[in-house]
């Protein structure tokens, strides 16, 4: 069985639905509230569970109520919590504003990501005998390259998903193997627009990249070959959230498994479809055998 392990954030998203948006100073009535278990870091672990692969969260959770769900979601999902850490204080949270117009406004207060700032002995062995470790930036820059730095000393393909977009630190880029940017997020990197030029720029800074493009698919390039692009199923998506950290985790498996390039992009392609047409973050990723089916 493939292993991955994930070093990244859990965090309960605490979401409120309301006709429009509070300005400054202003109190709304909304219409209803969920609180929804997530964080980019769980939401891959979940997605590369559910693609079939042995995953180990490495992060760490608040001593209060969210801390105790989101570990059990995590749990109920298949995804070995021994390296998720209880620490004293608030889980992370993510206070999430939806408009009727689909809009939305965001605060994540980081608890509990934010004492990830180095690695544990036990971490640094979940790295080394992962076939690849799944990266992304909710967690102190110092923690995700600890990460990134292990996995690049034991030859262990390192998988980053640059969101929240910000600045990378050249110590990062060079223990990056595979850049995964959707295409907002290649154009901050890069101040490009055309993701078929941006990825050009960021060829310099990593060996590979692959863009997600949404609908169009996406699209892979490396420093040895020509870029290819992988298109999506056209299907009707009732909410995308969480389709690119479906796509990670599911790409991250079939390339695991030794799939060439091209074929894993299909298959978390497959993935990711099945995930945007049905409501929910982690709730909506599919099993195996529906991507398997979806992508027959
Ligand atoms: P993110 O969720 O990070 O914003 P994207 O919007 O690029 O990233 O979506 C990630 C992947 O999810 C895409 O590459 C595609 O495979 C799939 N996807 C997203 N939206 C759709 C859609 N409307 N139809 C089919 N697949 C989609």
């Amino acid at each position: 069985m493939t292993r991955i392990a994930v070093l990244g954030s859990t965090n309960m998203d605490l979401v409120a639905y309301v006709a429009r948006a509070p300005q400054h100073g202003e109190t709304v009535t909304g219409r209803e509230f969920r609180t929804v278990p997530g964080g980019k870091g769980a939401n891959q672990a979940i997605a590369a569970a559910r693609s079939g692969a042995e995953v180990t969260m490495i992060g760490a959770v608040g001593n209060d109520d969210f801390g105790t769900r989101l570990r059990a979601t995590l749990d109920h999902s298949g995804v070995d919590t021994d390296l998720l850490r209880t620490v004293e204080g608030p889980s992370g949270t993510a206070h999430i504003v939806v408009d009727d117009e689909g809009g939305n406004a965001i605060v994540v207060v980081p608890g509990a990501n934010g004492t990830v700032t180095a690695l544990h002995y036990d971490d640094e062995a979940a790295i080394t005998g992962a076939d690849a470790l799944l990266l992304q930036l909710e967690l102190p820059m110092d923690g995700v390259f600890a990460g990134a730095d292990a996995a690049r000393r034991h030859g262990v393909r390192t998988i980053l998903t640059p969101a929240p977009v910000q600045p990378l630190p050249p110590e990062l880029l060079e223990a990056t193997g595979l850049l995964v940017p959707n295409e907002h997020e290649a154009a901050a990197l890069t101040g490009i627009a055309d993701p078929h030029e941006a990825v050009t720029a960021l060829l310099r800074r990593v060996p590979e990249v692959v863009i997600t493009l949404g609908a169009a698919g996406s699209m892979y390039a490396s420093r040895f070959a020509e870029p290819v692009t992988v298109p999506a199923p056209q299907v009707r998506a009732v909410d995308t959230t969480a389709a690119g950290d479906t796509f990670v985790g599911a790409l991250a498996v079939a390339l695991g498994e030794g799939r060439p390039m091209e074929k894993a992009m299909a298959w978390a392609s497959a993935a990711a479809a099945l995930s945007v047409q049905r409501p929910g973050a982690s709730s909506s990723m599919p099993y195996r055998s529906e991507i398997d089916a979806e992508a027959a």
